[in-house]
């Protein structure tokens, strides 16, 4: 039964009386050590959620700056004592934001408009998405090896597609890519609410023209049916966000009335992993520095790939690897997800600034993550706030040391 007032925001009170206000969740929390307040962590949010919907307040610009000022890296879930589920009621009060029209904050619509325009949240012509593929590279319109990639890596750092590609030809696969027909993962769309919102655009006149209505189960069902169509029936990815989207969103948003997807997922860390374990990956060079490896939030916590990355890293000759205090289940957010970087730019290069202060804390001289979104952030960090440290992810190295790029 509900006990509160139906407020416009209309969550389910159950959700949120969960809480217990310990604020245990406070000390490790991205956005609390970024903005220190009150308001800006699990706990607080709920808190003042809670408030506004018991009182009955119209959702006014604080309130939908607090609740998007969060990267939904997980860490409060995973120090929550009785396992409040912050995240997914954080995901539902974005999309109830969305669909009242209050939400996404500031300018994260922008990707909401890109994708609906573009097929790609960055606005970029999806001709040339697959303008990345080189010469040199294989892929192939038969295989039933599909690779998946992602706006990130096809339009802003291409050279981790490339790199992803290389790896594939390296052990005998020429992948399929969908190319002009891959549209959006849909993972900033639904970590911000946007699951289905109406498109607008001013006319010349001043009015408000409805352009039509972005629906992220539409992109998501069309890349399924196109994987479907070219019978791809395993699916590599290099975005640690594609992967924990594909591998816990997609299921969700298609299942329902097309079934189960019908092919397997495998982020390329897992791939390699594979490789080491079987004896099939020998080493051409030799890395003999220090390193760290940094847990994107969505391939760690989110889908509890921890090992298959530090198997690969450990495998390498002359190798130091390092860990940070705050590793695995504990590590810390880079500050990119979640629609964070795209909503509070310079903030979350200051989370990324400190997570790279306590790579070198370690002594190691490079920091190696496994998602694009985590190297675009770190590397802003290094060339913005001057951070001495090289930031890699797996697959760079992979090609480096194989003498491949
Ligand atoms: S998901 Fe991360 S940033 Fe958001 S409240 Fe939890 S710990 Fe803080
Ligand atoms: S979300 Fe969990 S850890 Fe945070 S204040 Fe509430 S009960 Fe405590």
């Amino acid at each position: 039964m509900r006990r509160f007032f139906t407020s416009e925001l209309d969550v389910d009170p159950d959700q949120i009386v969960l809480c217990s206000n310990c604020s245990t969740c406070r000390w490790t929390c991205t956005s609390y050590e970024e903005f220190k307040s009150e308001a800006m962590f699990a706990g607080g949010r709920l808190r003042l959620l809670r408030s506004y919907v018991e009182k009955n307040l119209p959702v006014d610009e604080g309130f939908v700056r607090a609740v998007y000022a969060c990267s939904t890296c997980e860490q409060c879930v995973e120090r929550c004592p009785i396992h409040v589920p912050y995240v997914k009621i954080i995901e539902d009060v974005r999309k109830k934001l969305v669909e009242i029209g209050k939400g996404p904050y500031g300018k994260l619509g922008v990707m909401g408009d890109m994708a609906f325009k573009h097929n790609n949240v960055y606005g970029e012509n999806p001709q040339e998405r697959a303008s990345w593929v080189k010469p040199d590279t294989r892929i192939s319109d038969d295989s039933t090896w599909g690779y998946y990639v992602g706006c990130t890596a096809s339009y802003k750092r291409p050279e981790i597609a490339d790199a992803t590609l290389r790896m594939l030809n390296y052990f005998g696969i020429e992948p399929q890519i969908l190319g002009t027909e891959e549209k959006c993962c849909c993972s900033p769309l639904i970590r911000t609410g946007q699951v289905t919102r109406p498109i607008t655009e001013e006319s010349d006149v001043g009015e408000t023209e409805v352009l039509g209505t972005l629906e992220a189960e539409k992109f998501i069902v069309h890349n399924v049916e196109q994987m479907k169509s070219r019978g791809v029936e395993h699916v590599i990815f290099s975005c640690a966000g594609c992967y924990r989207t594909t591998t816990l969103d997609w299921p969700r948003f298609y299942r329902e009335r097309h079934g189960i997807l019908p092919f397997s997922t495998q982020h390329l860390t897992q791939f390699l992993a594979l490789k080491v374990k079987k004896g099939e990956l020998d080493w051409k060079g030799s890395y003999p520095e220090t390193v760290t490896y940094h847990d994107p939030c969505h391939l760690g916590r989110h889908v509890g790939i921890f090992e298959a990355p530090r198997q690969v890293l450990s495998s390498i000759p002359g190798i130091n690897v390092v860990e940070m205090e705050r590793n695995r289940h504990n590590s810390v957010c880079c500050g990119a997800g979640g629609g964070f970087k795209a909503g509070f730019g310079e903030n979350a290069i200051n989370v990324a600034e400190r997570r790279l202060h306590l790579a070198l804390e370690t002594g190691a001289t490079t920091i190696v993550s496994s998602c694009v979104f985590c190297k675009l952030n770190f590397l802003d960090a290094v060339k913005k706030r001057g951070v001495d440290i090289k930031v890699l992810n797996i697959e760079d190295l992979f090609i480096s040391l194989m003498g491949l790029g």
